[in-house]
Formats: C-alpha cells, sequence, structure tokens
C-alpha cells in the first residue's frame, strides 16, 4: 500500500487528483478500524496530518472557519466559548485517545448517520468548505449527506474546513447510547436557537440513513416561542416539538435499539433541550 505524506494543501490536492482512489487519513480513528478489519484495502493512504492549513481554525466575519482536521480535544479546549453545541457533541465523542486524534473533518468524511457531530451541524447551519485542484466550493451541510456513509465529496476532492455561523443563542447536543461513554449514540439530538431571526435549528442523528433536520419541529418551535418578552416554555409546546422530531426521523431496528425506542428517545431528547436552551435564553434576554 503506497502512503502519501503531502506537507501542504497544495501538495495534498495535487496528490488527490493524481490518485483520487488514495484514502485520505487524518486522525484514522475510522480508517484505521476499517483496515484492521480489512473492510478496505486501499491502494493509497493520503496522510493529512502534516498538512498544516486543515489543523487551523479562524475567526471569519460571519462566524468560525474551523479547519478539517482540529481534533475534538482542541475543539473542546480551544472554541467552547464560540462552538458550543459543537463543544457538547466533542465531549461526548469516544474517550480521550480519540478525541486527541479524531476531528470533524473524519467525521463528515466517514459520513456515519450516527457520527456525533452531524445533529450540531445541521442545527447551526454550518457549511462544509471542500477544494481540489479544480478550485474551492462550499456545501450547504444540509445537502452534504447523500445516503448511509455516503456524501456530495467528488473523488478528488478533500474537506478543507467546516464554516460555523456565529451563534448568537443557546445551543445544545443530547445522545443516547447503552452506556455513558464510548458509545455509539443509539440517537442523538442537536438544537441551535437562532434569536437573530427567531429561528430554531433541529439536528437529528442515527434515526435515519443520513442525519436529518427536523423542518416541521423548527417551524413549529419557531412560531411558538416569544422572543420579543420569552416566557417560560409551556408543557404542551415542548411535548409538540418532541412529537414532531420523533416523527421527522425514519430510524431502523438494529442491534442498538429499535425503530420505536429511538423516536420515544428522540422526543425526549427534543423536550429536554429545548426547555434547557429557551431557560437560557429566557434568563439572559
Ligand atoms: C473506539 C472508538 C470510539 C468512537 N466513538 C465515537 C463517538 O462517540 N462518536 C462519533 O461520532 N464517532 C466515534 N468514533 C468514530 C471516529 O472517531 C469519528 O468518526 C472521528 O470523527 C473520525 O475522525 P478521524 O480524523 O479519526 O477520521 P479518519 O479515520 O482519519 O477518516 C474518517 C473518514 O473521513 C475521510 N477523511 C478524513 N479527513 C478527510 C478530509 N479532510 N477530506 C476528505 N475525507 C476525509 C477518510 O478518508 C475516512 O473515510 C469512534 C471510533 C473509535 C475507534
Amino acid at each position: 500500500m503506497e502512503f502519501l505524506r503531502p506537507t501542504s494543501l497544495a501538495e495534498a490536492l495535487d496528490a488527490k487528483s493524481a490518485q483520487p482512489d488514495a484514502v485520505p487519513i487524518a486522525g484514522g480513528t475510522d480508517v484505521m478500524v476499517e483496515l484492521n478489519f480489512d473492510h478496505r484495502r486501499p491502494a493509497a493512504l493520503l496522510d493529512l496530518t502534516r498538512v498544516g492549513e486543515l489543523a487551523e481554525w479562524t475567526v471569519t466575519p460571519s462566524g468560525t472557519r474551523l479547519g478539517a482536521g482540529v481534533t475534538y480535544a482542541r475543539i473542546i479546549a480551544e472554541l467552547g466559548d464560540r462552538l458550543p453545541g459543537l463543544a457538547m457533541a466533542s465531549r461526548t465523542v469516544g474517550s480521550p485517545q480519540i478525541r486527541n486524534r479524531g476531528t470533524v473533518g473524519g467525521n463528515l468524511g466517514a459520513s456515519s448517520p450516527a457520527g456525533d457531530t452531524h445533529p450540531v451541524l445541521l442545527a447551526t447551519d454550518a457549511t462544509v468548505e471542500v477544494a481540489s485542484v479544480r478550485g474551492t466550493r462550499e456545501i450547504p451541510i444540509g445537502k452534504f449527506y447523500r445516503g448511509v456513509k455516503r456524501n456530495a465529496l467528488e473523488p478528488d476532492e478533500l474537506i478543507t474546513a467546516i464554516h460555523l455561523p456565529a451563534g448568537t443563542g443557546p445551543q445544545q447536543f443530547s445522545k443516547v447510547g447503552t452506556r455513558n461513554a464510548m458509545v455509539i449514540a443509539v440517537c442523538s439530538f442537536g438544537l441551535a436557537l437562532h434569536p437573530e431571526g427567531n429561528r430554531v435549528g433541529a439536528g437529528i442523528g442515527s434515526a435515519g440513513p443520513t442525519p436529518i433536520r427536523a423542518v416541521e419541529a423548527e417551524r413549529f418551535a419557531a412560531e411558538e416561542l416569544s422572543w420579543e418578552s420569552p416566557k417560560p416554555l409551556t408543557d404542551s409546546v415542548a411535548r409538540r416539538f418532541g412529537e414532531l422530531v420523533a416523527a421527522a426521523a425514519t430510524p431502523i431496528d438494529d442491534v442498538r435499539g429499535t425503530a420505536a425506542y429511538r423516536r420515544h428517545a428522540l422526543s425526549v431528547l427534543a423536550r429536554r433541550t429545548l426547555t434547557w436552551a429557551w431557560k437560557d435564553y429566557a434568563r439572559c434576554a
């Protein structure tokens, strides 16, 4: 197996263009598992760990540009205040070892519906920046996921960064698993309040072939919440929001849980996270 080791983004894009079947490897926490189990035997690996451009994050006029190779440990340590929802999701990923290696670019590259960053990226209106020798393009997160472990990347493209708009309201992430740590989500949920537009973002994980945006639930909550002079959230609004989130999911029965359990758990996660986020918003409004 060839092991390509570019030291700049330009070199990495040249290598991907010359060998589109080369498999990128960032933290390796998904790729190495696949190699170890012989699920994949690529002709070449494209090591991205020496590409400094991918490991940077910067503040932009509209928010944060997060390099695809920034690890979960760094998001938690450096970006908890700017990207609270993503930091919450990052804290639930794997173990300290996995968080030291694993990256959001890798989570997107793998595109598993169970990946923990996806619900938050959907709820916060993230954009995925991808590049090739042909140029750079930005893909709205809702158009990135194309099926189970499939995404909108062309064979010669790499994920270079994730753009996250500056959050103006509280964000939440919640995950159900069979235990508290080192667990693949049975289902998960990300929520963001966007008071600048009186909007709510709601993303569902591990309950469908791709991560899903709960559009009806978002609309319902945006209309029902008293943005200008916040009143306590009523039980009926919280419950209806939970029901609409559960209705947006398309889960299956599998070894981790039944479809019915996932729908029920999602309605609970949605209700709780909306209650927590709204309390935070009302306190600061
Ligand atoms: C023990 C264990 C526990 C885990 N727990 C969790 C968990 O709790 N939650 C969770 O979401 N995940 C979990 N994972 C899965 C994994 O850690 C995450 O998906 C992680 O984000 C992968 O990042 P990485 O940098 O290691 O990716 P890699 O393994 O390097 O790559 C993953 C995929 O993305 C592609 N890729 C990587 N970077 C790029 C790029 N810049 N451009 C294009 N393609 C790219 C690779 O080719 C590959 O297909 C766990 C894995 C292990 C082994």
